[in-house]
């Protein structure tokens, strides 16, 4: 058993369960990629048990803060099976499912996607590539799926020393269409690759929210939207199952594009309803606006402008951009659902970022709704940074 002993006074942070231990706390110990190690304070106290990453700066990821529980195939058996058990009770209105969330499971490095009856899945850090293996074969057992694609590809891996790998992990097949499964949320059908799509193939974090959305353009009486950075559409056809009757997709992935345009038949949704482009948000709204059209409803759902806290300067003010565009290209009266997906910034800041877009638009918002991720991708009270998608639901006065 190899035991890393943290600086002193370095201990307050794991012994409130907050689950990483950085390089910079460390007085001594090393391990092997993914080894199981004790962390002790400077007195030589056990705080927890982790999983080594010799080259991160998140040097220690903490399974578990129990002296006597130890690390082996049980303990991902009983993790696995109580994040299982957690989405089960949700009752989510959706065969597409994050089974594992990361830190708020208990797993750090580990997301575990169910698209029907296959599971898409990412391994993020040393500690949960050491024990991929074992991990693989307890979610087929526990899910009763026989397939599972790794999307290991993710950019963090090289924080941990990882090569990205992107294949079938059990029950593969060389034929490409084995990577596309339709799934069904709130009464649509989307098609997700698990291969080629973005992350493990969706966005399932703004389930809720394009739900919300098909309400809202319902009540609201929304006829033309606007859905920004669109990806494979869910918004679109959100709005067009709300009764939209013009709604445009725009995103720069022209693969995405083809896609949101599959989604449209798939739902039994009038082609001519549907447009898409593909352009540069930024320019687009500029140009929308030059052209004086206006919009009943706008949806902006960028990419993570701030990885970290580190970015929150560039990102406000590129939020900010796009969001003052977007309150000028909204008829009076209309809709604007707006997220922010960046980790480093936080919900206040997002709404305050809003705020002092539509002050520089002269336009007078109200706010109907605060939005979030779906349950399924929880946080933990120990565990802020796992917060990262927020929205405002806000109507332009008339
Ligand atoms: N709303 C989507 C998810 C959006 S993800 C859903 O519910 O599924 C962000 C999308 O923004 C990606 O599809 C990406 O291709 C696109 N994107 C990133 N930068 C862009 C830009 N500058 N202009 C247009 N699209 C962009």
């Amino acid at each position: 058993m190899k035991v890393i002993r943290l600086r002193e006074g370095k201990e307050r942070s794991l012994a409130r369960r907050h689950p990483w231990v950085f390089q910079g706390s460390i007085e001594k110990g090393k391990a092997d990629p993914g080894e199981t190690v004790r962390v002790e304070s400077h007195a030589g106290e056990f705080l927890a048990w982790g999983a080594f990453s010799p080259e991160s700066q998140i040097r220690v990821r903490a399974w578990t803060w129990d002296a006597d529980e130890r690390i082996d195939a049980a303990f991902f058996e009983r993790r696995l099976a109580r994040a299982i058990a957690l989405r089960a009770r949700m009752a989510l209105p959706s065969d597409g499912v994050r089974l594992v969330h990361g830190e708020a499971d208990g797993l750090p490095g580990l997301v575990v996607d169910r698209y029907g009856p296959v599971l898409s899945v990412q391994f993020l850090s040393c500690g949960v590539e050491r024990w991929k293996a074992t991990i693989a074969d307890q979610l087929l057992a526990l899910t009763g799926c026989t397939r599972l694609y790794e999307r290991s590809d993710a950019s963090v891996r090289q924080l941990e020393g990882l090569p990205p790998v992107r294949a079938w992990l059990r029950g593969g097949s060389d034929d490409p269409a084995a990577s596309q499964v339709t799934i069904h949320e709130s009464g649509w059908r989307l098609t997700v690759d698990v291969a080629e799509g973005h992350k493990t193939g969706y966005y399932l974090d703004q389930r809720d929210n394009r739900a919300r959305f098909a309400q809202l353009v319902k009540q609201y009486g929304c006829r033309s939207v606007l859905n920004c950075f669109s990806y494979t559409g869910g918004f679109s056809v959100a709005a067009l199952a709300g009764g939209a009757a013009e709604v445009i997709s725009v995103d720069s992935s022209a693969a995405a594009l083809e896609l949101a345009k599959e989604h449209v038949a798939l739902n039994g949704f009038d082609a001519a309803r549907h447009a898409v482009l593909d352009a540069d948000v930024n320019a687009t709204l500029r140009e929308m606006l030059q052209q004086g059209r206006t919009f009943d409803a706008i949806v902006l759902d960028p990419p993570k402008f701030a990885p970290t806290a580190a970015h929150a300067d560039r990102a406000s003010r590129a939020y900010k951009d796009i969001n003052r565009l977007a309150l000028k290209l909204l008829a009076p009266g209309g809709l604007l659902l707006t997220f922010s997906c960046s980790g480093g910034i936080s919900a206040d800041l997002f709404h305050k970022i809003v705020a002092g877009a539509a002050m520089d638009a002269q336009v007078d918002g109200a706010l109907i709704a605060r939005l979030e991720g779906a349950a399924d991708h929880p946080t933990t009270l120990m565990f802020p940074e796992g917060e990262y998608l927020k929205g405002l639901a806000i109507l332009k006065q008339a």
